[in-house]
């Protein structure tokens, strides 16, 4: 496995490889990464990793001095997985000083959801995804559906500018008890663990509602925001909802009904720790 910091050598490196799958990552890597590294070996014979937390997609007041960096575990993880590269820049790297800063921003699919609650956080994440496509030239790039709205952006952003890079879409990987694999779980206590799963709870709930017949998101988005706060607020402190939401998965417009796919998305606070999680229902035939 070749590691690589600088952009001329991943160059160097990605030119000695044919059709190449690319897995971007900040590190921190859990089996969900894996799971994409997996779906990346099946789209190309060569799989590279980046590995960057990217300070561009930060809010002033978020957890980018905190965000975990265990860069040598990673690598061994990297290496088992069979990866053939692996990119770790450093952010002087990524962003000289003397560049001036490029922004690609699709705002009818950028400013709402995530995009809303941490602005320019989108901008940061296809400032970065651009450059790592430019840098690495990936035939195939994965991303997981846990972030549907970054998949979202990230295709149309590919679709947009004329890429010819194929977006594959990774389906969540879960914990057995349902919580969402995520690099930022093990900022929670055994308490915050606890109540972290009345996301899921929620979801899960808005999902067998549908099933049920119930069609009005209004009532799904409430009950799924009840069960939340209800299984959530079972610890010291409870868990606060950032929003609940049910979207159309191609425009991310809200939807009232449940007559196609839909998306039921949800960003919650539990102690510190933001966490977000959606799932796809559809109406029974
Ligand atoms: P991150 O390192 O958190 O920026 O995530 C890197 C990639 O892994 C993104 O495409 C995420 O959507 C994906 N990812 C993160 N968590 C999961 C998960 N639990 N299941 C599948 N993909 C995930």
């Amino acid at each position: 496995m070749n590691v690589v910091k600088t952009i001329a050598e991943a160059r160097r490196e990605r030119a000695k490889l044919q059709r190449l799958a690319l897995v971007p990552t900040m590190g921190a890597l859990h089996a969900g990464h894996l799971s994409l590294i997996e779906h990346a070996k099946r789209h190309a014979p060569s799989v590279a990793v980046t590995i960057f937390v990217n300070p561009t997609q930060f809010g002033a007041r978020e957890d980018f001095s905190k965000y975990p960096r265990p860069i040598e575990e990673d690598l061994a993880k990297c290496e088992a997985a069979g990866i053939d590269l692996v990119f770790a820049p450093a952010a002087e790297e990524m962003y000289r000083p003397d560049v001036p800063d490029i922004v690609v921003d699709l705002p009818s699919l950028s400013g709402v959801l995530e995009g809303k609650h941490r602005p320019g956080h989108f901008k940061g994440v296809c400032q970065v995804v651009a450059k790592l496509f430019n840098i690495m030239t990936p035939n195939a790039a994965c991303f997981g559906e846990k972030d549907f709205q970054q998949l979202r952006i990230l295709r149309a952003m590919v679709e947009a500018l004329d890429w010819p890079i194929e977006i594959v879409a990774v389906p969540t990987l879960r914990e057995p008890d349902g919580l969402a694999m995520s690099s930022r779980n093990q900022y929670l206590s055994a308490d915050e663990r606890t109540r972290a799963l009345s996301i899921n709870r929620g979801l899960m709930q808005a999902k067998e509602d549908v099933a049920n017949g119930i069609r009005q998101t209004n009532r799904l988005l409430t009950t799924m925001q009840k069960t939340i706060l209800d299984v959530g607020k079972l610890g010291k402190i409870p868990v606060s909802v950032d929003y609940v939401a049910a979207v159309d998965p191609v425009t991310l417009k809200p939807v009232d009904m449940v007559t196609g796919p839909t998306v039921l998305a949800v960003a919650a606070r539990v102690g510190g720790t933001r966490l977000i999680d959606n799932v796809r229902v559809e109406p029974p035939r």
